[in-house]
């Protein structure tokens, strides 16, 4: 496709997201001001991330740290210290290093380990240059119950362990907490499962009261997000459309 009409397509499916948060802020009383849409824009070219800056989005995500660390490489300058880059896949601790060299924040800390090689990858790149800032860091919680549990994230009851752990490293800063909707539920159930984040993020931020991120929703249930108390959304296929096998 050429450029002119892939950012013809991405103005007008940007506008119907748009469209669809201020609606549910609306329902919900709340404004859109308080929510920040990332565009997740894995399986998708650098190229459309230049186009979604032209068109206003100031926070992208991606969840493939092979793919990501060229694609954020590969952008202009200026667009590249314009964004906000969150990282939201799944990480393996020996590429915690390679992340903090191109990530504003990670969104996927779910355990010790990764804190640790995070704060030490944070201090490498801020030494080396590669990085200015410290990084923004949000707790996933796995929000599946029964059988639905274990595919990502750390347990609610290990939560508050692991966000002392945060906010005891040098490097890191504690922002909140990211969940996805468990598989298989209902509306309902995803309803009730982004009303526990919410809940559990207001018992975080009584010991950590600059914890106020709630990372919910996705192209399928920002709405239900947004009633929630979700402070960030984050929508791939909606914008940019069905990626190969639907990941
Ligand atoms: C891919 C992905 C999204 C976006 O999903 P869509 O359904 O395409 O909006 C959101 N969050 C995470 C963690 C993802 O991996």
């Amino acid at each position: 496709m050429s450029n002119p009409d892939r950012r013809a397509e991405l103005t007008t499916r940007l506008g119907e997201v748009r469209a669809r948060i201020d609606a549910a802020c609306a329902e919900a009383g709340r404004s859109p001001d308080e929510v920040t849409l990332i565009v997740i824009t894995k399986f998708f070219p650098a190229s459309d991330v230049e186009l979604l800056h032209e068109l206003g989005v100031s926070d992208i995500g991606e969840s493939k740290d092979q793919e990501a660390l060229p694609k954020v490489g590969e952008l202009a300058d200026a667009v590249r210290s314009a964004l906000s880059v969150h990282f939201v896949g799944q990480l393996q601790t020996n590429k915690a290093n390679r992340v903090t060299r191109y990530a504003d924040g990670v969104q996927s800390v779910d355990r010790g380990r990764l804190v640790t090689a995070l704060d030490k990858g944070v201090a490498t790149a801020l030494d080396s240059g590669l990085r200015e800032k410290p990084l923004a860091v949000t707790l996933q919680v796995d929000l599946g119950e029964g059988e639905d549990r274990g595919r990502g994230g750390a347990l609610p009851e290990d939560l508050a362990e692991l966000a002392d752990r945060v906010a005891d490293s040098e490097h890191l800063h504690l922002r909140g907490l990211m969940a996805v909707a468990p598989r298989d539920v209902d509306e309902a159930g995803t309803r009730a499962a982004f009303d526990r984040l919410a809940t559990l993020g207001g018992e975080l931020r009584h010991t950590h009261p600059d914890a106020t991120w709630l990372s919910a929703g996705m192209s399928g249930d920002l709405e239900l997000a947004i009633a929630a108390g979700a402070t960030h959304l984050r929508v791939g296929s909606a914008i940019l459309g069905s990626r190969p096998t639907g990941r």
